[in-house]
């Protein structure tokens, strides 16, 4: 009789942990030095991207864009949409701004003050993915997500003062270390990391949602332009919102 295949058994109990969509982390306003640990993808790239129209879909949701998510290769009538608002007039060009695509960026992680919660998703701006990338190519740090050699980061999400939005920001640790010295533990967070992805619009989907945008809109749209100190205390709060969601949880 053939020996029981143990590395197809671990295959097959990774695949069944393996999780579709896990948590997301929250970050505590005013947090200072969060140690994180991002974890590696087996694809390489452990820090991923996806473009997302706010503020669209049904209840307000996001629209995950199908023309900046497959490289142009389909097409977004939300997007086509924002070109043509930005022909226009300053407020058309400010609502251009409020729901064109915007960039927001995904990394599974750990957080040290909380192991026992498993890998998490952190989602957070462009500034952070930039620092991400640029030290992992810093040749003091390279590669931060390695399992033996790697870095944590310490994560804080503090407000300027002035500013009416938290900000998050990292540096990391000038120690290297491991993502755990319990390998069972490394093999598990690694194995069983979720997927990171979110629902996709087809063009089709997307236009309709569009078309429900607009519907439900036109009579703002109305009482903004018949003028009123309200409507920019409210737009700014709008963008306020928006800035928020982007700065980072
Ligand atoms: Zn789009």
């Amino acid at each position: 009789m053939a020996k029981l295949n143990l590395k197809l058994m671990q295959e097959k109990l990774a695949k069944l942990n393996k999780k579709t969509g896990g948590s997301y982390l929250k970050i505590e306003d005013g947090k200072k030095n969060l140690p994180l640990r991002i974890v590696p993808d087996k694809d390489g790239d452990p820090f991923k991207e996806f473009y997302f129209h706010y503020r669209m879909g049904e209840g307000y949701g996001s629209v995950l864009c199908p023309k900046m998510n497959s490289n142009g290769r389909e097409s977004c009538a939300i997007c086509d949409f924002v070109a043509t608002l930005y022909k226009g007039g300053e407020v058309e060009k400010e609502h251009a701004k409020e729901i064109k695509a915007k960039n927001r960026y995904y990394s599974n992680v750990i957080d040290r003050e909380n192991e026992g919660d498993g890998v998490q998703t952190w989602g957070y701006s462009k500034t952070v993915y930039r620092k991400l990338i640029e030290t992992c190519l810093d040749e003091e740090y390279g590669d931060i997500t390695d399992i033996d050699e790697g870095f944590d980061l310490r994560v804080s999400k503090t407000k300027d003062s002035g500013k009416a939005w938290f900000e998050v920001n990292f540096t990391p640790s000038r120690k290297e270390s491991s993502l755990s010295d319990d390998p069972e533990k490394v093999e598990k967070w690694v194995e069983s990391q979720p997927d990171i992805s979110f629902k996709e619009y087809t063009s089709e989907e997307v236009e309709d949602i569009l078309e429900q945008y607009i519907a439900t809109t036109t009579g703002v749209e109305g009482e903004e332009s018949r003028g009123g100190g309200d409507d920019t205390e409210d737009k700014k709060n709008k963008m306020d919102a928006i800035r928020q969601q982007l700065s980072g949880d």
